[in-house]
């Protein structure tokens, strides 16, 4: 058998990105430097003298993943504190399901509520007490089991109860292993639920209850295997990211479509029903590197379905993304037929756009790929200057969208960086017209007075030929009247001395 391209699946419980790939929080320099050291396994290293707190735990981003799927429940196995971003998960799944077209639900969440008394006797009986209340009230399709820093501290076995549970209740039950302490990166959230899929949730469809096998005697068995195969072999699976929206989704299975081309989008706002059928598709499409490749690597593995990895994010990457497809499927004359289609009605659409954002200096923040590949969109399509380009992570899965950026742009400064008093520094310093920032950090450009627009946002578009339009629109749109910022800028009082801001915003790096 060919060496497997995920070496963990057999492992309880997963690695984090700091184990298996080369990563780091702390970088500033040009992106050719960073591409050499990810490549010579030198970010490892990467320090600074001086922390400002770090972005979320990964067990959050797991909720945010584990949540929208429909019908099921999640079992926060910690302390009653780790669930306190639970309150919330509600409103935003059900933003997202209604935007959707689903029918809105109570996100049913539970705690095992870690006592002192559990933390020195051991929360085992807790969790399989949850577990059990759990199927019984909510007759839910998933349980997911979030194991928190308090059980993995004290050696609560919680594959072994999910492996003995999974015999007593009827859901899927399986756990995702995702305790803050063990990694600095909270993508490493992405790991821990796509193994928690890949180990205990059912990947393939159900014979009498997806299907009824053929009947070799039925004459007609023939044809309709050959009309499922045809079917199959035109399928691709779009994998989801927690900051696309319906309207990305939309636009990506429209220009699919005009590929002839089935598409599925999962597994978030998708349900056991839909995750089943994972495995019967022609590719597996992941939307960015860092975010995927654990589980299309799995699906290569076990079922032979090939994938591939890029955001179409911009004309360039989008046309890649389609004719990269397109070609997988014999029909690159086709997608390249429609991306001139599209980019011709997009240009018209954007021109008066590009008249008004022309030479604009645009600091782009937020999530490494999602910046590295928006510098394209930004400066080609739509005239822009870049001030710098900022990851709050970054890791060796990240290196192709590096790798375009270092070929075009390859005097463009990058910085990977998640805190707060470097970027406030450098909005300072270097004062962009717009920045376009992660929906995370956008209140703190703004109180600068600065001129703030999304890098992304579930309600917009960014991905594809809308995306492109969209964002031009949203940004002539935000540089039109500065006066708002502005003006909250003169009444907010950031917590930094004067001195800070006339030093480098990088000065506590180490090199
Ligand atoms: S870091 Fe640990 S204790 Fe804190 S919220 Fe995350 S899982 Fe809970």
């Amino acid at each position: 058998m060919s060496e497997l391209e995920n070496k963990y699946v057999e492992k309880a419980i997963p690695p984090t990105r700091e184990e298996r790939l080369e990563a780091t929080d702390a970088y500033h320099g040009c992106s050719c430097d960073l591409l050499e050291c990810s490549r010579n396994c030198c970010l490892k290293g990467r320090d600074r003298d001086f922390w400002q707190g770090s972005s979320a735990c990964q067990m959050f981003l797991s909720v945010m993943m584990s949540a929208p799927i429909e019908n099921t429940v999640l079992i926060m196995h910690g302390p009653v504190g780790c669930g306190h971003q639970l309150h919330m998960v509600t409103n935003s799944t059900n933003a997202g399901k209604t935007a959707r077209g689903l029918v809105p639900k109570p996100v049913n969440w539970l705690s095992t509520n870690l006592s002192t008394t559990e933390i020195v006797n051991g929360g085992e009986k807790k969790l399989r007490e949850a577990i059990e209340y759990a199927d019984k009230t909510f007759r839910p399709e998933f349980i997911f089991v979030l194991s928190t820093c308090a059980p993995n501290i004290i050696g609560d076995d919680v594959e072994k109860i999910i492996s003995d549970e999974s015999k007593v209740v009827s859901a899927q039950l399986t756990a995702i292993h995702c305790p803050g302490f063990r990694s600095k990166y909270v993508s490493s959230a992405y790991d821990a639920f796509y193994h928690a899929l890949i180990r205990h949730i059912k990947l393939e469809p159900i014979a009498y209850k997806d299907y009824v096998p053929l009947n070799p005697a039925d004459p007609a068995s023939g044809f309709l295997a050959a009309g499922y195969e045809y079917k199959k072999k035109y399928t691709v699976n779009v994998m989801t990211l927690e900051s696309m929206g319906p309207q990305d989704e939309n636009e990506l299975t429209r220009i699919l479509n005009g590929l002839n081309l089935n598409v599925n989008v999962l597994p978030e706002y998708s349900n056991a029903d839909k995750i089943r059928f994972v495995s019967e598709s022609a590719l597996n499409v992941s939307l960015c590197w860092m975010h995927d490749d654990y589980f299309v690597k799995y699906l290569k593995d076990k079922y032979d379905v090939p994938y591939y990895m890029g955001m179409p994010l911009g004309l360039k990457a989008t046309r890649k993304w389609l004719v990269d497809i397109g070609e997988h499927f014999g029909l690159k004359a086709e997608a390249e037929r429609l991306a001139d289609y599209e980019e011709k009605l997009v240009l018209e659409a954007i021109a008066p756009f590009k008249e008004k954002l022309k030479g604009k200096r645009v600091m782009i923040s937020g999530g490494a790929v999602r910046s590295a590949v928006e510098a394209s969109l930004i400066h080609d399509d739509l005239g822009m200057e870049i001030v710098s380009v900022i990851g709050l992570l970054y890791d060796s899965n990240a290196e192709p969208s590096f790798e375009e950026l270092t070929k075009d742009h390859p005097d463009v400064p990058v910085v990977i960086s998640d805190q707060p008093y470097e970027f406030v520094n450098q909005v300072k310093t270097y004062k962009p017209d717009i920045v376009l920032c992660h929906a995370n950090g956008l209140s703190e450009p703004a109180k600068l007075g600065a001129v703030t627009v999304p890098e992304f946002d579930v309600g917009g578009a960014y991905f594809g030929y809308n995306g492109v339009f969209q964002v031009a629109r949203q940004l002539a749109f935000a540089l039109e009247n500065d006066s708002y910022v502005k003006e909250v800028s003169k009444h907010v009082k950031f917590p930094y001395k004067k001195s800070w801001y006339e030093k480098d915003p990088f000065a506590y790096l180490k090199d």
